[in-house]
């Protein structure tokens, strides 16, 4: 905890100039040098950290057995305020032994977790939940702090994230097997289903609790044990929300969290016979690398991997719904969400008064620092994510885009950027083929909808897809050609713990959320009872 105070006044003492957070674990054997200098110093973010600090909140040290650990080596990383570069905390920066330790601790706990009844494991989980819902302001001012998405953004997020313990909490009573009718008179089949084992949860940034939760939640409830591994860059609403699940009396071992090297402990995870799954969420190059590490051991993945959502508007879509849907898919967490729209392919009898209408809305928005009220639009998380937008942007405006508002970094400095409209979007620009993660958007044109379904589905990718239009028999006909594993018709948020949430294509493998969510947690156990007849 002092450490971070520590930190705070350096950085007070230093203030002016501007740089930005590397990505890469850069480990110190002392506290993290406050290279990091910031250009706006904000005392609101100052006070809120101290707050949480004082209170016992914020946590700066892994988890591993129950136990608070630092590196073994006792090197540290910092974790950056992505809106005014503060270093807020320093955090352990580990690799494969603290990992291979925490693999002992869930392999050791999985022993007498995995025994416990569905209903004991579903009050832990219960409990869970209601420590999350209620610190949410807590984690939500945490998740603000280290992430920039403002903070009502931010306790939406943990209300999301924690809707997954909740519905894991009433699943976990529902995993039935089944009794299958014999061939044979004297014999009886059952299907049985048991906990996989310990999984190994890899997460990204933008999500720093749901997509923790979203994993967490049905592998305890199925039994299962965990060591979660958090970006880097957001670390500290994880190490909170797991000081909650030990406060809820989950047992020591049955959660680890460790941080630092990436690669080390990832490789340490995929060689580990005693992990038996991985679930990860983040981009496709690394997820490839996962799926590739875990033929090693023959485990199971489930692979969350980035998108590149189309979000189609036909000439008769409603066009508020239209233009309120799309907003609330391309800017929120100010574009960097693996759903978020980022090719709007606009019909043309209605694409000049929609690039009108759109631009108006998006010039209301507001960006600033999360802890503002009126902020819809924070940092992006790092120098390396804006570079990727103007990289981006270039490539479009050299092959004939037209900005028509924003196009450059925001006067706020730091990470920040202009919410962006462009027009006159074609499919082989750089943008519309990959992900642009940040408050872009680019517009392209089309004549039919085979048209729009053919641009739609020229990727590699398939995770969501929007379509706006009024004409149901299209939205149905639309829906079933898309090649996606989500879709949302006259709707831009359709995130949901009770709904299959997931990607087809080089988008993942598996689903989160649901009742299937569940099934990525379980074996199947198939016993013949023999020699039935016998009295
Ligand atoms: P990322 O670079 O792939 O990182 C994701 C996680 O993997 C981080 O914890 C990262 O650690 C870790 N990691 C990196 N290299 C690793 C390795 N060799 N072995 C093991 N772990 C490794 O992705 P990101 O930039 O954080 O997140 C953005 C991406 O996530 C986007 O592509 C987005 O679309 C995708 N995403 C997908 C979904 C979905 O549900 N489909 C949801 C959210 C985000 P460090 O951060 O510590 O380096």
């Amino acid at each position: 905890m002092w450490r971070m105070a520590a930190a705070l006044t350096r950085i007070a003492a230093v203030g002016g100039g501007t740089a930005a957070p590397a990505r890469s674990a850069h480990c110190s054997s002392m506290h993290h040098p406050v290279t990091v200098l910031c250009r706006q110093i904000s005392t609101e973010a100052q006070s809120v950290a101290a707050r949480l600090n004082s209170s016992g909140f914020l946590r700066t040290q892994a988890l591993i057995g129950g136990k608070w650990t630092d590196a073994y080596d006792g090197k540290t990383i910092g974790v950056n305020n992505p809106a005014t570069g503060e270093v807020i905390a320093n955090i352990p920066c580990m690799g494969a032994r603290e990992a291979s330790d925490a693999i002992g601790s869930a392999y050791d706990a999985f022993k007498s977790w995995s025994k416990l009844t569905a209903a004991e494991r579903s009050k832990c989980l219960r409990k869970w939940y209601d420590l999350l819902i209620g610190h949410k302001e807590e984690l939500g001012q945490l998740m603000t702090l280290e992430q920039g998405k403002p903070l009502k953004e931010a306790i939406g997020e943990v209300n999301y994230g924690a809707s997954f313990i909740e519905f894991s909490a009433e699943e976990a009573k529902r995993v039935y097997g089944d009794i299958i009718p014999s061939p044979l008179s004297d014999r009886r089949l059952f299907v049985l289903k048991q906990p996989v084992g310990v999984v190994g949860v890899i997460t990204p940034w933008n999500f720093p609790l749901a997509m923790i939760t979203r994993k967490v939640g049905p592998a305890l409830a199925c039994g299962c044990t965990v060591v979660i591994k958090p970006s880097e860059l957001t670390p500290l609403t994880a190490l909170a929300a797991a000081e909650l699940a030990l406060q809820a009396g989950i047992p020591p071992g049955v959660v680890n969290v460790v941080m630092g090297h990436a690669s080390d402990i990832g490789d340490a995870l995929l060689a580990s016979p005693q992990v038996r799954k991985i679930s990860f969420t983040g981009s496709t190059a690394v997820g490839k690398k996962l799926m590739a590490g875990a033929a090693g051991t023959v485990k199971k993945v489930s692979l969350e991997l980035g998108g590149n959502a189309p979000c189609i508007v036909f000439d008769d879509a409603d066009l508020d719904v239209a233009i309120k849907g799309t907003l609330a898919s391309k800017f929120r967490n100010s574009g960097q969400t693996c759903v978020c729209a980022n090719r709007i392919i606009v019909q043309e009898g209605i694409y000049e008064k929609f690039a009108d209408a759109f631009s108006k809305a998006v010039q209301k928005m507001q960006v600033g620092d999360g802890f503002h009220d009126d902020v819809s639009q924070g940092p992006l998380i790092n120098e390396a994510a804006v570079q990727k937008v103007e990289t981006f942007l270039e490539d479009a405006i050299s092959k004939g885009a037209k900005v028509i508002l924003g196009g450059k970094r925001h006067s706020l400095g730091m990470t920040f950027y202009e919410p962006t409209v462009i027009t006159d979007v074609k499919s082989d620009m750089l943008i519309s083929r990959e992900e642009v993660f940040g408050p872009v958007a680019p517009l392209l044109r089309f004549k039919t909808e085979e048209e729009a379904v053919q641009i739609a589905n020229d990727t590699n990718a398939g995770l969501a897809a929007y379509v706006f239009t009024s004409n149901i028999q299209r939205s149905w006909r639309v829906s079933e050609a898309l090649e996606y594993g989500i879709v949302g018709v006259n709707e831009g948020i359709v995130s949901t713990e009770v709904a299959p949430f997931g990607g087809v294509k080089q988008s993942g493998l598996g689903r989160e959320g649901s009742k299937y969510g569940m099934d990525e947690y379980l074996e199947m156990k198939y016993i013949c009872l023999g020699n039935m007849l016998s009295n």
